[in-house]
């Protein structure tokens, strides 16, 4: 009597010691929290207080509910399919990076870097940076294990959150998630037009409609000269210009052409236009891009204003936008040409090309456009028990439904019949499973079907050839099923 006592003081002590933390943790209007003491008894109490404010999610940090995976489980297996079918390889990159790489690789004037960054120094002190994006890291990575050793092109795809401190808005969030590929050591434009075709395939598959834009930004023969192109007729509207393009003016001339201000738009549709001002090569990649691209019948727009933020790209730039955003102000994909970036981070002159996907922003454009997404399957079977008896032998036939391939659910806390079947009701199933004190006895068990709301009694040896009959499971896994069953009462 004395060592049963123990048992269940231990028990109902570690019980308490598990409420605790789970009960702070909440992320709802209340939370419950009981005055701290070791008695048990008091443990259940409840106070409402006002939930402390350091518990909630950072601002623009989101967190993705149960109710919201299907559809990032769509993407994601629409994503992986095409990165699997295009022979790319997975690589997985750490979250965090020294600042330095960033600031080397997408340069130290860009908005990214100069206001964006999450970084901060670490414990020892050294300036750390969580990713505002991934080709930094890759790059990284393919230099630093040596893979321009490898057979080129190197083929990698990946997933993951990026960091971004900037305002939260439509689609955009401080943290969100990218799909991306990156194709090392390959300067031939089949491989831009291959990463377009394979965002145009993404979005087709997924139902959106889109348009493609891109444009070229040069390389380092032709920039220079086109940025004095720009800028002289970008000074002789000075007076005209917004804050922002003044200061791009002498800082970063490419980006005036970015400009969402009302008041540069009269100026930058008269603005010189790179394509007019690129190089014989850069004129030749760019063709071969738009031949291949027709070639496949991709419509894109050649989008002479398109310049994307970042210093690393070469060449080409491109976009995919929804067909109802005219101005690109949310794109759902971009990406472009690095040709440069690997030397800038310490490597011999690698060419480059990338893509990453948007998420977050898909995931909207989705819903906004009613795609149905497949939900996970619903259990078939449901099974009830009434009594310790029966739930001991309904815990382990959960078990052997489960492993002979029938999707089963339970509520093994509940004890009283209705709510049981409320449960089973409100999951849909096709069965339910009933064991109760009777059945234990006779070594039987019911079947009730749901919808017709009949109840048969069978042999509980049975249960599993006679749920798979029901529910036409494939014969091998009923065979499978049967072996287990005998194996068992062999045992
Ligand atoms: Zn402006
Ligand atoms: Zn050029």
């Amino acid at each position: 009597m004395r060592k049963k006592t123990n048992i269940s003081t231990i028990l109902i002590q570690k019980a308490v010691k598990k409420t605790r933390p789970t009960a702070s943790l909440k992320s709802s209007s209340t939370v419950t929290q009981g005055p701290v003491s070791t008695a048990p008894h008091e443990a259940g109490q409840v106070t409402k207080t006002r939930t402390p404010k350091q518990l909630q999610s950072l601002r623009g940090m989101r967190d993705i509910l149960p109710s919201e995976q299907s559809y990032w489980q769509f993407l994601k297996e629409k994503c992986l399919r095409l990165s699997e079918e295009y022979g790319f390889e997975r690589i997985d990159v750490p979250v965090l990076e020294a600042a330095s790489l960033f600031e080397r690789a997408i340069g130290k004037v860009t908005d990214i870097v100069e206001k964006e960054m999450f970084t901060f120094p670490d414990r020892g002190g050294d300036s750390v940076t969580l990713r505002p994006e991934f080709t930094a890291g890759a790059a990284r990575a393919y230099l630093e294990h040596g893979f321009m050793n490898q057979p080129q092109p190197v083929k990698w795809y990946y997933e993951g959150s990026v960091y971004r401190y900037q305002r939260p808005q439509y689609g955009r969030q401080r943290e969100f998630h990218q799909w991306g590929f990156e194709i090392f050591g390959d300067a031939h434009p089949v491989i831009d037009a291959s990463l377009m075709m394979l965002a145009a395939n993404l979005y087709a598959d997924l139902g959106l409609p889109v348009t493609l834009q891109l444009n070229s930004v040069g390389d380092v023969v032709c920039r220079a000269a086109y940025e004095k192109v720009l800028l002289d007729y970008y000074r002789s509207h000075r007076r005209d210009l917004c804050e922002d393009c003044i200061q791009r003016t002498h800082r970063n001339p490419l980006r005036l052409l970015d400009c969402k201000q009302e008041q540069c738009q009269p100026i930058k549709a008269e603005a010189p236009q790179f394509v007019d001002h690129l190089c014989e090569a850069c004129r030749d990649h760019l063709m071969k891009i738009l031949e291949y691209l027709d070639e496949l019948d991709i419509s894109y727009v050649l989008n002479p204003y398109l310049v994307r933020g970042l210093d690393y790209y070469t060449r080409t730039v491109f976009e995919v936008w929804s067909q109802d955003d005219e101005m690109g102000r949310t794109a759902l994909a971009g990406g472009g040409r690095y040709d440069r970036l690997l030397e800038t981070l310490g490597g011999r002159p690698t060419p480059a090309c990338g893509l990453s996907i948007g998420m977050e922003v898909a995931i909207i454009k989705m819903k906004e456009s009613n795609i149905e997404v497949p939900v996970p399957s619903r259990p078939a079977v449901f099974i009830a028990q009434l009594g310790e008896p029966a739930k001991r032998k309904a815990i382990r036939l959960f078990e052997e439904l489960r492993r002979s391939g029938v999707k089963v659910a339970a509520s093994f806390s509940k004890d009283g019949l209705k709510a049981q079947m409320d449960a089973a009701d409100k999951l849909g199933v096709r069965y339910a499973v009933i064991l109760g004190q009777k059945e234990i006895m006779d070594g039987t068990i019911i079947i009730r079907d749901m919808e017709a709301g009949i109840q048969e009694i069978y042999d509980f040896k049975k249960i599993i050839p006679e749920i798979h009959k029901k529910l036409e499971v494939k014969s091998v896994v009923h065979q499978k099923a049967a072996d287990y069953i005998s194996d068992k009462q062999a045992d």
